[in-house]
Protein backbone atom coordinates (compact mmCIF):
# COMPACT_ATOMS: atom_id res chain seq x y z
CA UNK A 1 0.00 0.00 0.00
CA UNK A 2 1.10 3.43 -0.90
CA UNK A 3 1.96 5.87 1.57
CA UNK A 4 -0.69 8.42 0.31
CA UNK A 5 -3.26 5.18 0.28
CA UNK A 6 -2.39 4.44 3.55
CA UNK A 7 -3.17 8.13 4.60
CA UNK A 8 -7.29 7.06 3.50
CA UNK A 9 -7.71 10.52 1.57
CA UNK A 10 -10.74 10.39 -0.34
CA UNK A 11 -10.99 8.30 -3.84
CA UNK A 12 -11.14 11.38 -6.05
CA UNK A 13 -8.10 12.82 -4.78
CA UNK A 14 -6.00 9.36 -4.90
CA UNK A 15 -7.08 8.97 -8.46
CA UNK A 16 -5.80 12.42 -9.26
CA UNK A 17 -2.53 11.20 -7.52
CA UNK A 18 -1.97 8.39 -9.25
CA UNK A 19 -2.70 10.77 -12.32
CA UNK A 20 -0.11 13.05 -11.19
CA UNK A 21 2.52 10.14 -10.87
CA UNK A 22 2.94 11.29 -7.39
CA UNK A 23 3.58 7.85 -5.50
CA UNK A 24 5.77 8.84 -3.07
CA UNK A 25 5.51 12.03 -0.48
CA UNK A 26 8.33 14.63 -0.35
CA UNK A 27 9.29 15.06 3.41
CA UNK A 28 6.94 18.28 3.81
CA UNK A 29 4.07 16.21 2.67
CA UNK A 30 5.20 13.36 4.98
CA UNK A 31 4.86 15.59 7.59
CA UNK A 32 2.30 18.03 7.01
CA UNK A 33 -0.74 16.16 5.25
CA UNK A 34 -1.75 14.21 8.47
CA UNK A 35 -1.52 17.50 11.11
CA UNK A 36 -3.12 19.69 8.68
CA UNK A 37 -5.73 16.76 7.94
CA UNK A 38 -6.50 16.72 11.70
CA UNK A 39 -7.07 20.66 10.97
CA UNK A 40 -4.54 21.79 13.39
CA UNK A 41 -2.39 25.27 12.62
CA UNK A 42 0.62 25.17 10.83
CA UNK A 43 3.73 26.77 10.23
CA UNK A 44 5.32 25.07 7.42
CA UNK A 45 9.29 26.06 7.39
CA UNK A 46 10.05 24.76 3.32
CA UNK A 47 12.44 25.36 0.75
CA UNK A 48 11.29 26.05 -2.78
CA UNK A 49 10.33 22.91 -4.53
CA UNK A 50 9.83 20.68 -1.71
CA UNK A 51 6.66 19.83 -2.74
CA UNK A 52 4.71 22.53 -0.33
CA UNK A 53 1.83 23.03 -2.57
CA UNK A 54 0.37 19.75 -2.60
CA UNK A 55 1.14 19.80 1.40
CA UNK A 56 -1.40 22.43 2.06
CA UNK A 57 -4.14 21.52 -0.71
CA UNK A 58 -4.48 17.39 -0.85
CA UNK A 59 -5.72 18.43 3.15
CA UNK A 60 -7.51 21.50 1.84
CA UNK A 61 -9.13 19.48 -0.88
CA UNK A 62 -10.10 16.92 1.71
CA UNK A 63 -11.73 19.79 3.74
CA UNK A 64 -14.05 21.18 1.06
CA UNK A 65 -15.10 17.78 0.03
CA UNK A 66 -16.31 17.30 3.41
CA UNK A 67 -17.64 20.44 4.12
CA UNK A 68 -20.11 21.44 1.13
CA UNK A 69 -20.96 24.87 2.58
CA UNK A 70 -17.37 25.92 3.06
CA UNK A 71 -14.66 27.85 1.66
CA UNK A 72 -10.80 28.01 1.68
CA UNK A 73 -8.50 30.91 1.15
CA UNK A 74 -4.73 31.15 -0.49
CA UNK A 75 -2.88 34.44 -0.10
CA UNK A 76 0.38 34.64 -2.56
CA UNK A 77 2.94 37.60 -3.28
CA UNK A 78 2.74 37.08 -6.85
CA UNK A 79 -0.03 36.12 -9.85
CA UNK A 80 3.00 33.75 -11.01
CA UNK A 81 2.36 32.23 -8.17
CA UNK A 82 -1.11 32.24 -7.76
CA UNK A 83 -1.72 30.42 -11.26
CA UNK A 84 0.72 28.02 -10.14
CA UNK A 85 -1.24 26.82 -7.39
CA UNK A 86 -4.36 27.19 -9.55
CA UNK A 87 -2.64 24.66 -12.16
CA UNK A 88 -2.36 22.22 -9.35
CA UNK A 89 -5.58 22.13 -7.95
CA UNK A 90 -7.14 22.06 -11.30
CA UNK A 91 -4.90 19.05 -11.65
CA UNK A 92 -6.06 17.64 -8.05
CA UNK A 93 -9.26 18.38 -8.82
CA UNK A 94 -9.67 16.29 -11.90
CA UNK A 95 -11.70 13.82 -10.68
CA UNK A 96 -13.94 16.42 -9.01
CA UNK A 97 -14.52 19.93 -10.67
CA UNK A 98 -17.00 20.76 -8.75
CA UNK A 99 -14.71 22.34 -6.25
CA UNK A 100 -14.07 25.25 -8.24
CA UNK A 101 -11.48 27.95 -7.63
CA UNK A 102 -10.55 31.16 -8.76
CA UNK A 103 -7.50 33.44 -9.54
CA UNK A 104 -7.99 37.07 -7.55
CA UNK A 105 -5.07 39.31 -8.65
CA UNK A 106 -4.36 42.61 -9.99
CA UNK A 107 -3.68 41.58 -13.95
CA UNK A 108 -7.40 40.97 -14.30
CA UNK A 109 -10.06 43.96 -14.25
CA UNK A 110 -12.28 43.59 -11.09
CA UNK A 111 -15.90 43.35 -13.18
CA UNK A 112 -14.31 40.11 -14.78
CA UNK A 113 -13.77 38.75 -11.59
CA UNK A 114 -17.05 39.95 -10.11
CA UNK A 115 -18.89 38.34 -13.27
CA UNK A 116 -16.60 34.72 -12.12
CA UNK A 117 -17.64 34.71 -8.66
CA UNK A 118 -21.25 34.94 -9.88
CA UNK A 119 -20.57 30.58 -9.78
CA UNK A 120 -19.38 30.68 -5.75
CA UNK A 121 -15.95 29.25 -5.54
CA UNK A 122 -14.64 26.81 -3.00
CA UNK A 123 -11.10 27.86 -3.18
CA UNK A 124 -10.50 31.51 -3.68
CA UNK A 125 -6.32 31.87 -4.73
CA UNK A 126 -5.86 35.78 -4.30
CA UNK A 127 -2.78 38.47 -3.96
CA UNK A 128 -3.37 40.40 -0.44
CA UNK A 129 -3.60 43.80 -2.24
CA UNK A 130 -6.39 42.91 -4.91
CA UNK A 131 -8.11 40.96 -2.57
CA UNK A 132 -8.38 43.85 0.09
CA UNK A 133 -9.70 46.21 -2.95
CA UNK A 134 -12.77 43.91 -3.25
CA UNK A 135 -13.35 43.54 0.35
CA UNK A 136 -13.06 47.39 0.96
CA UNK A 137 -15.55 47.49 -2.15
CA UNK A 138 -17.77 45.19 -0.47
CA UNK A 139 -17.95 43.04 -3.93
CA UNK A 140 -18.07 39.88 -2.02
CA UNK A 141 -17.13 38.75 1.94
CA UNK A 142 -15.60 35.71 3.15
CA UNK A 143 -17.64 34.51 5.96
CA UNK A 144 -17.73 30.52 4.35
CA UNK A 145 -13.81 30.96 4.43
CA UNK A 146 -12.91 27.54 7.29
CA UNK A 147 -9.23 27.44 5.88
CA UNK A 148 -6.61 30.41 5.53
CA UNK A 149 -3.63 29.49 3.97
CA UNK A 150 -0.43 32.18 3.42
CA UNK A 151 1.97 31.08 1.15
CA UNK A 152 5.26 32.37 1.12
CA UNK A 153 4.28 35.10 4.13
CA UNK A 154 7.49 35.93 4.27
CA UNK A 155 7.22 37.06 0.75
CA UNK A 156 4.74 39.15 1.45
CA UNK A 157 5.84 40.77 4.19
CA UNK A 158 9.10 41.94 1.88
CA UNK A 159 6.11 43.36 -0.11
CA UNK A 160 4.90 45.34 2.18
CA UNK A 161 1.24 43.22 2.50
CA UNK A 162 1.66 43.21 5.89
CA UNK A 163 -1.51 45.81 6.49
CA UNK A 164 -3.88 43.94 4.21
CA UNK A 165 -2.57 40.44 5.49
CA UNK A 166 -4.29 41.86 8.28
CA UNK A 167 -7.32 42.86 6.87
CA UNK A 168 -7.96 40.18 5.63
CA UNK A 169 -7.33 37.78 8.79
CA UNK A 170 -10.46 39.78 10.27
CA UNK A 171 -12.04 39.46 7.38
CA UNK A 172 -12.57 35.74 7.68
CA UNK A 173 -13.85 33.92 10.96
CA UNK A 174 -12.24 33.72 13.63
CA UNK A 175 -13.00 29.89 13.78
CA UNK A 176 -11.08 29.06 11.14
CA UNK A 177 -7.99 26.66 10.39
CA UNK A 178 -4.66 28.79 9.18
CA UNK A 179 -1.56 27.02 7.25
CA UNK A 180 1.68 29.87 7.16
CA UNK A 181 4.68 28.61 5.03
CA UNK A 182 7.78 30.41 4.57
CA UNK A 183 11.13 30.10 3.46
CA UNK A 184 12.76 32.25 5.76
CA UNK A 185 12.02 32.87 9.85
CA UNK A 186 12.81 36.15 11.58
CA UNK A 187 10.73 38.36 13.68
CA UNK A 188 8.58 39.95 11.45
CA UNK A 189 7.36 36.24 10.51
CA UNK A 190 6.75 35.14 13.97
CA UNK A 191 5.12 38.01 14.64
CA UNK A 192 2.75 37.70 11.88
CA UNK A 193 2.24 34.01 13.08
CA UNK A 194 1.00 34.90 16.50
CA UNK A 195 -1.57 37.28 15.59
CA UNK A 196 -3.25 35.00 12.91
CA UNK A 197 -2.45 31.40 14.23
CA UNK A 198 -3.91 29.70 16.74
CA UNK A 199 -1.57 29.15 20.05
CA UNK A 200 -2.29 25.14 18.90
CA UNK A 201 -0.29 25.28 16.03
CA UNK A 202 2.35 23.25 14.94
CA UNK A 203 5.93 23.95 13.07
CA UNK A 204 6.98 21.67 10.74
CA UNK A 205 10.27 21.97 9.15
CA UNK A 206 11.80 20.37 5.57
CA UNK A 207 15.23 20.77 5.33
CA UNK A 208 16.97 23.76 7.15
CA UNK A 209 15.33 26.87 6.71
CA UNK A 210 16.17 28.62 3.42
CA UNK A 211 18.88 26.23 2.44
CA UNK A 212 19.87 25.66 -1.12
CA UNK A 213 18.60 22.23 -2.36
CA UNK A 214 21.16 19.88 -2.57
CA UNK A 215 20.40 18.49 -5.79
CA UNK A 216 21.80 22.35 -7.26
CA UNK A 217 25.12 21.43 -8.76
CA UNK A 218 26.25 25.46 -7.73
CA UNK A 219 29.03 27.22 -9.97
CA UNK A 220 31.01 30.67 -9.50
CA UNK A 221 32.30 32.57 -12.47
CA UNK A 222 34.00 35.32 -12.14
CA UNK A 223 34.16 37.82 -14.84
CA UNK A 224 33.51 41.63 -16.08
CA UNK A 225 30.25 43.10 -16.99
CA UNK A 226 31.73 43.28 -20.81
CA UNK A 227 32.68 39.47 -20.93
CA UNK A 228 29.28 38.06 -19.35
CA UNK A 229 27.47 38.08 -22.36
CA UNK A 230 29.71 35.78 -24.12
CA UNK A 231 29.98 33.74 -21.25
CA UNK A 232 26.44 33.20 -21.65
CA UNK A 233 26.25 32.30 -24.71
CA UNK A 234 28.40 29.49 -24.41
CA UNK A 235 27.07 28.23 -20.90
CA UNK A 236 23.54 28.10 -23.52
CA UNK A 237 25.17 26.13 -26.66
CA UNK A 238 26.47 23.68 -24.39
CA UNK A 239 23.35 22.72 -22.20
CA UNK A 240 20.81 20.68 -23.62
CA UNK A 241 17.90 21.08 -21.96
CA UNK A 242 16.33 24.34 -20.79
CA UNK A 243 17.86 27.57 -19.41
CA UNK A 244 16.57 30.29 -16.82
CA UNK A 245 18.36 33.62 -16.74
CA UNK A 246 18.08 36.02 -14.03
CA UNK A 247 19.09 39.26 -14.12
CA UNK A 248 18.61 42.66 -12.51
CA UNK A 249 16.87 45.19 -14.96
CA UNK A 250 14.07 45.26 -17.02
CA UNK A 251 15.82 46.83 -20.22
CA UNK A 252 18.84 44.27 -19.02
CA UNK A 253 16.14 41.44 -20.03
CA UNK A 254 15.30 42.95 -23.58
CA UNK A 255 18.96 43.03 -24.42
CA UNK A 256 19.66 39.98 -23.47
CA UNK A 257 16.73 38.60 -25.34
CA UNK A 258 17.49 40.63 -28.55
CA UNK A 259 21.39 39.48 -28.28
CA UNK A 260 20.29 35.47 -27.76
CA UNK A 261 17.88 35.93 -30.83
CA UNK A 262 20.71 37.13 -33.15
CA UNK A 263 22.33 33.96 -32.57
CA UNK A 264 19.08 32.26 -33.42
CA UNK A 265 18.31 30.92 -29.91
CA UNK A 266 14.57 31.18 -29.09
CA UNK A 267 13.29 32.82 -26.06
CA UNK A 268 11.20 35.09 -24.62
CA UNK A 269 11.22 36.75 -21.29
CA UNK A 270 9.29 38.05 -17.93
CA UNK A 271 9.68 40.98 -15.82
CA UNK A 272 6.96 43.29 -14.13
CA UNK A 273 6.99 45.68 -17.14
CA UNK A 274 5.33 43.04 -19.60
CA UNK A 275 1.30 42.72 -20.10
CA UNK A 276 -0.05 39.55 -18.20
CA UNK A 277 -1.14 37.82 -21.31
CA UNK A 278 3.08 38.08 -22.45
CA UNK A 279 3.91 36.86 -19.50
CA UNK A 280 1.76 33.94 -19.16
CA UNK A 281 2.59 33.38 -23.18
CA UNK A 282 6.30 33.57 -22.30
CA UNK A 283 5.77 30.85 -19.23
CA UNK A 284 3.63 28.30 -20.89
CA UNK A 285 6.15 28.91 -24.14
CA UNK A 286 8.70 27.52 -21.57
CA UNK A 287 6.67 24.99 -19.52
CA UNK A 288 5.97 23.12 -23.25
CA UNK A 289 9.26 23.52 -24.73
CA UNK A 290 8.77 25.43 -27.51
CA UNK A 291 11.58 27.96 -26.23
CA UNK A 292 15.07 27.21 -24.91
CA UNK A 293 15.61 30.01 -23.21
CA UNK A 294 13.54 32.16 -20.56
CA UNK A 295 15.10 36.02 -19.07
CA UNK A 296 13.07 36.83 -16.30
CA UNK A 297 13.77 39.49 -13.48
CA UNK A 298 13.26 38.90 -9.88
CA UNK A 299 9.12 39.31 -9.98
CA UNK A 300 9.36 35.76 -11.56
CA UNK A 301 11.80 34.16 -9.12
CA UNK A 302 9.11 32.91 -6.72
CA UNK A 303 6.00 32.28 -9.25
CA UNK A 304 7.81 29.28 -11.49
CA UNK A 305 7.20 25.55 -11.41
CA UNK A 306 8.93 24.25 -14.40
CA UNK A 307 10.58 20.43 -13.12
CA UNK A 308 12.14 20.24 -15.98
CA UNK A 309 14.40 23.41 -15.29
CA UNK A 310 18.19 21.52 -15.94
CA UNK A 311 19.95 25.26 -15.19
CA UNK A 312 19.55 28.63 -13.89
CA UNK A 313 22.23 31.43 -14.77
CA UNK A 314 22.36 34.43 -12.39
CA UNK A 315 23.27 36.72 -15.19
CA UNK A 316 23.19 39.41 -12.19
CA UNK A 317 23.68 38.79 -8.40
CA UNK A 318 20.12 39.26 -7.09
CA UNK A 319 20.07 42.48 -4.44
CA UNK A 320 18.56 40.14 -1.64
CA UNK A 321 20.73 37.58 -0.81
CA UNK A 322 17.41 35.48 -0.43
CA UNK A 323 16.45 35.45 -3.67
CA UNK A 324 19.52 33.76 -4.70
CA UNK A 325 17.83 30.69 -2.80
CA UNK A 326 14.63 31.24 -4.34
CA UNK A 327 16.49 31.59 -7.86
CA UNK A 328 18.50 28.61 -8.17
CA UNK A 329 15.65 26.78 -6.52
CA UNK A 330 14.13 27.05 -9.71
CA UNK A 331 16.22 24.00 -10.88
CA UNK A 332 16.67 20.88 -9.02
CA UNK A 333 13.09 20.19 -7.95
CA UNK A 334 11.55 17.54 -6.89
CA UNK A 335 14.68 15.63 -6.27
CA UNK A 336 15.82 16.28 -10.42
CA UNK A 337 19.35 17.31 -10.90
CA UNK A 338 20.05 20.95 -11.87
CA UNK A 339 22.75 23.58 -12.60
CA UNK A 340 22.89 27.19 -10.85
CA UNK A 341 25.80 29.36 -12.34
CA UNK A 342 26.16 32.72 -11.37
CA UNK A 343 28.50 35.47 -12.80
CA UNK A 344 30.29 37.32 -9.83
CA UNK A 345 31.86 40.90 -11.37
CA UNK A 346 34.15 42.94 -9.02
CA UNK A 347 30.84 45.21 -8.68
CA UNK A 348 28.68 42.55 -6.76
CA UNK A 349 31.23 41.32 -4.18
CA UNK A 350 29.45 43.06 -1.95
CA UNK A 351 25.83 40.66 -2.50
CA UNK A 352 27.74 37.79 -2.74
CA UNK A 353 29.45 38.52 0.28
CA UNK A 354 25.81 38.75 1.74
CA UNK A 355 24.73 35.31 0.13
CA UNK A 356 27.73 33.11 1.14
CA UNK A 357 26.84 34.03 4.81
CA UNK A 358 23.21 33.29 4.35
CA UNK A 359 24.46 30.27 2.37
CA UNK A 360 26.25 29.72 5.97
CA UNK A 361 23.99 30.30 7.82
CA UNK A 362 21.71 27.54 6.10
CA UNK A 363 24.16 25.06 6.06
CA UNK A 364 24.11 25.17 2.33
CA UNK A 365 27.36 24.12 -0.05
CA UNK A 366 29.15 27.51 -1.36
CA UNK A 367 30.44 27.54 -4.68
CA UNK A 368 34.26 28.51 -5.22
CA UNK A 369 34.93 30.71 -7.62
CA UNK A 370 36.46 29.90 -10.43
CA UNK A 371 37.46 32.11 -13.82
CA UNK A 372 36.64 31.31 -17.17
CA UNK A 373 36.39 33.62 -20.20
CA UNK A 374 34.47 32.86 -23.60
CA UNK A 375 36.49 31.15 -26.14
CA UNK A 376 35.47 34.09 -28.15
CA UNK A 377 35.00 36.98 -25.72
CA UNK A 378 38.86 35.63 -25.08
CA UNK A 379 39.41 36.34 -29.47
CA UNK A 380 37.38 39.96 -29.39
CA UNK A 381 39.25 40.86 -26.33
CA UNK A 382 42.67 40.10 -27.55
CA UNK A 383 41.67 42.08 -30.88
CA UNK A 384 40.47 44.83 -29.37
CA UNK A 385 43.13 45.30 -26.69
CA UNK A 386 46.22 44.77 -29.69
CA UNK A 387 43.83 48.00 -31.92
CA UNK A 388 43.62 49.56 -28.51
CA UNK A 389 47.31 49.74 -28.22
CA UNK A 390 47.74 50.90 -31.98
CA UNK A 391 45.30 53.88 -31.73
CA UNK A 392 46.00 55.08 -28.02
CA UNK A 393 49.43 54.38 -26.64
CA UNK A 394 49.91 55.90 -24.07
CA UNK A 395 46.19 56.36 -23.23
CA UNK A 396 45.65 56.39 -19.20
CA UNK A 397 43.10 54.88 -17.65
CA UNK A 398 39.83 57.37 -17.75
CA UNK A 399 38.02 59.11 -15.16
CA UNK A 400 34.79 57.12 -16.20
CA UNK A 401 36.75 53.96 -15.87
CA UNK A 402 38.98 54.31 -12.66
CA UNK A 403 38.68 50.76 -12.21
CA UNK A 404 38.43 49.25 -15.37
CA UNK A 405 41.89 47.45 -15.60
CA UNK A 406 41.48 46.54 -11.66
CA UNK A 407 38.67 44.67 -12.79
CA UNK A 408 39.52 43.25 -15.71
CA UNK A 409 42.92 41.53 -13.80
CA UNK A 410 40.58 40.38 -10.81
CA UNK A 411 38.36 38.78 -13.54
CA UNK A 412 41.40 37.49 -15.60
CA UNK A 413 42.65 36.07 -11.97
CA UNK A 414 46.25 37.94 -12.82
CA UNK A 415 45.21 39.86 -9.27
CA UNK A 416 45.30 38.83 -5.97
CA UNK A 417 42.11 40.16 -4.58
CA UNK A 418 40.66 37.10 -2.65
CA UNK A 419 36.91 36.02 -3.53
CA UNK A 420 34.38 37.43 -1.50
CA UNK A 421 33.78 34.19 0.06
CA UNK A 422 37.08 33.53 1.51
CA UNK A 423 37.45 36.74 2.56
CA UNK A 424 37.25 37.48 6.29
CA UNK A 425 33.04 37.89 6.67
CA UNK A 426 32.84 40.39 9.80
CA UNK A 427 29.66 38.87 11.91
CA UNK A 428 26.82 42.23 11.65
CA UNK A 429 26.86 43.85 14.63
P1 LIG B 1 6.29 22.84 -5.07
O1 LIG B 1 7.39 22.90 -4.05
O2 LIG B 1 4.95 22.70 -4.45
O3 LIG B 1 6.38 23.98 -6.04
O4 LIG B 1 6.50 21.48 -5.94
C1 LIG B 1 7.62 21.25 -6.73
C2 LIG B 1 7.38 20.21 -7.81
O5 LIG B 1 7.36 18.89 -7.26
C3 LIG B 1 6.08 20.35 -8.58
O6 LIG B 1 6.36 20.17 -9.94
C4 LIG B 1 5.21 19.25 -8.06
O7 LIG B 1 4.26 18.83 -9.02
C5 LIG B 1 6.23 18.16 -7.76
N1 LIG B 1 5.79 17.25 -6.68
C6 LIG B 1 5.25 17.63 -5.50
N2 LIG B 1 4.98 16.55 -4.74
C7 LIG B 1 5.38 15.48 -5.44
C8 LIG B 1 5.36 14.05 -5.17
N3 LIG B 1 4.89 13.57 -4.02
N4 LIG B 1 5.83 13.24 -6.13
C9 LIG B 1 6.31 13.73 -7.29
N5 LIG B 1 6.36 15.05 -7.61
C10 LIG B 1 5.90 15.92 -6.69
Amino acid sequence: MSYFEKLRLLPVINQALDALEFKKPTPIQEKAIPIILKGTDVIGNAQTGTGKTAAFCIPTLTYLLNNKAKAALILVPTRELAGQIDRFWKALTQFCPEVTSIVITGAVPMATQLKRMEVVPRLIIATPGRLVDHLQLKNFELRSVGVLILDEADRMLDMGFRAQLDEIARAVPQKRQTLLFSATWDGDISELAKKVLSHQMVRITAGKTSQAAQTVEQALIKTTESGKRDLLLEEINAERGQVLIFTSTQAKVESIGNYLEGYGIEVNSIHGGRTQGNRNTALKQFREHKIKVLIATDIAARGIDVPEITHVINYDMPQIADDYIHRIGRTGRASLEGKATSFLTLEDETKWVAIVELLKRTGSTIPKAVTKRATRAANIQDVESEMEVALVKNRKPTRSHPGARRENQWAKGTVNVKPAHEQRIKPKA
